[in-house]
């Protein structure tokens, strides 16, 4: 083990990490992370890890680079492995160097973990490749924010100017009429494509191309600011042709997830493959029952049940981890059928063995109804019914009607999530919200109640709702709201596709 790990954290999109950085961060003892580090990788961290951000954004050192380097000595010295989260690659404009030499003087072991850089990574997210055989035999980093206290300039305008190379500028957006007077001063032609893109990889990645004598008035006028690259060269052309991120269908759309963060996961990933800017706000919160003795003697006496119908991927959940603690596995419902009430639902059944034998068209308790029905459910028929304590009666009910004996066996308990709508708030206010999505009737009723209903009206009609389905949409309407957005499917990715054709 070397102290301390200079990990690049790539340029933002969180699938950009590398496999190594992961590793790192899951085990380090101390994280010190940066502005451009995507903050989503201290959910990585290790239980009880030291979080420690030392900011550089732009001229703002939230610690100064004499500051961060004691500290990384600090905290190695007293004994601790440190994961240093960089933007990027840590060796490209990311001061690394300097870390890694203060480390070695101080007589530390470090390693170094390369990232994936903005000026290559934000270049083909906008359809940019920063060499190609028609254009360019060579691609140059550059820094365009020069060490200003530096006498003399390290920049060759000249060569720069005369080079066939790409050209990258990182830090460069004040500078960009200085960066291009003097490449045309130098004789590069004014015609030649540039590009700038912001936030690149990043669900909020804006990126555009001109030519080098328009990109300063071009960028000034559609409001490019840091943190972004400029790219100069023949491959900038290809922009348009080649651009496939900035197609994402909510790309830059604000959506907010609303279920319980153990369930949001899933939405949020196809929500972000769509480019959405996911927000979390869980509004529910799972937790145990505070006796399983039920459960226990239910999972005894199974062999007495002729149907298991589980009704939320949590309740498969719960279940499984009481029948583990019995020392138990999938053989237990060895003879039961199993219905799951959605694909959901289904998958983490078929994850722990079990391929149900019914799982509805429409994802509602009514269809699950009928759907049993036609499978013999009737007159005898015992049906244990694994799920939250407090939920709709309608399923049990209506097998009850069909002359089923059911039984409802509560495995978990939902709460009111009280985490502040502050975050929130603040969201919609900056308008960086687009969508709400509710996935249950539960949500809609602790949204509400973590989010006075007519603070939030004031957002419409800008902001959309989405719901799951008619349940779900019926709840709303309750509270006075209107789903804008419903899916004939109610499964989340029908919702997420609803939402991308509705927004
Ligand atoms: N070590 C980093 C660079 C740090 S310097 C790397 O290898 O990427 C900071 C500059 O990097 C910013 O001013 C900007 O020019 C560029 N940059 C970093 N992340 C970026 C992103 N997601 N999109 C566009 N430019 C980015």
């Amino acid at each position: 083990m070397a102290d301390v790990y200079l990990i690049g954290a790539g340029p933002g999109d969180p699938g950009l990490l590398t496999v190594r950085g992961r590793e790192l961060i899951e085990t380090c003892d101390v994280l010190v992370y940066d502005y451009l580090a995507n903050a989503e990788f201290l959910d990585y961290a290790k239980p009880g890890a030291e979080i420690v951000y030392v900011g550089k954004k732009g001229g703002d050192h939230t610690l100064p680079q004499d500051k961060i380097n004691e500290l990384l000595v600090a905290k190695a010295r007293e004994g601790k492995t440190i994961a240093r989260l960089k933007g990027g690659d840590p060796y490209v404009f990311g001061r690394g160097g300097e870390e890694a030499e203060e480390l070695v003087a101080a007589g530390l072991t470090f390693e170094v973990v390369p990232g994936v850089t903005a000026g290559v990574a934000a270049a083909a997210y906008a359809g940019i490749p920063v060499t190609h055989r028609d254009h360019t035999t060579s691609v140059c980093f550059i820094t365009g924010h020069e060490d200003p206290t530096k006498e003399a300039t390290g920049h060759n305008w000249e060569v720069y100017a005369k080079s066939t190379s790409t050209l990258v500028f990182y830090m460069g957006v004040g500078n960009l009429p200085m960066i291009v007077e003097r490449l045309i001063a130098g004789g590069r032609d004014p015609k030649t494509p540039a590009a700038l893109v912001r936030w690149g990889t990043r669900c909020n990645q804006r990126s555009m191309v001109a030519t080098l004598d328009t990109v300063a008035d071009e960028a000034a006028r559609q409001g490019f600011k840091a943190p972004s690259i400029i790219i100069v060269g023949g491959v900038c052309a290809l922009h348009d042709t080649l651009g496939w991120f900035e197609r994402r269908p909510l790309l830059g759309k604000g959506v907010v997830v609303t279920r319980a963060r153990e369930q949001a996961s899933g939405f949020a990933d196809i929500l972000r493959d769509m480019g959405a800017c996911v927000h979390q706000f869980p509004t529910i919160r799972i937790d145990p029952l505070p006796d399983y003795a039920p459960v226990r003697e239910a999972v005894a006496g199974l062999a007495g049940w002729d149907w298991l119908v589980f009704t939320s991927v949590n309740g498969v959940r719960w279940f499984w981890t009481i029948l583990e603690e019995q020392g138990l596995d999938a053989r237990a419902l060895g003879g039961r059928k199993v219905a799951a009430i959605g694909p959901a639902t289904a998958d983490a059944l078929r994850e722990r063995g079990i391929v149900a034998d019914f799982v509805p068209e429409k994802y509602v308790a009514e269809g699950v109804v009928e759907g049993l029905r036609a499978l013999g459910v009737g007159a005898g028929t015992r049906v244990l019914v694994p799920r939250a304590e407090v939920a709709r009666e309608v399923l049990p009910e209506e097998l009850a009607r069909a002359g089923a004996e059911v039984r409802v066996l509560p495995v978990y308990r939902t709460g009111l999530n009280e985490d502040g709508p502050q975050a929130l708030l603040e969201r919609l206010e900056a308008g960086a919200i687009h969508c709400v999505t509710f996935t249950s009737s539960s949500t809609v009723e602790n949204f509400f109640t973590l989010v006075a209903p007519d603070d939030f009206r004031r957002y419409l009609p800008q902001v959309k709702l989405a719901s799951i389905g008619p349940v779900t949409s019926r709840t709303l309407a309750r509270f006075g709201f209107t789903a804008d957005v419903e899916p004939a499917d109610y499964t989340i990715p029908a919702l997420a596709a609803a939402l991308a054709k509705a927004l």
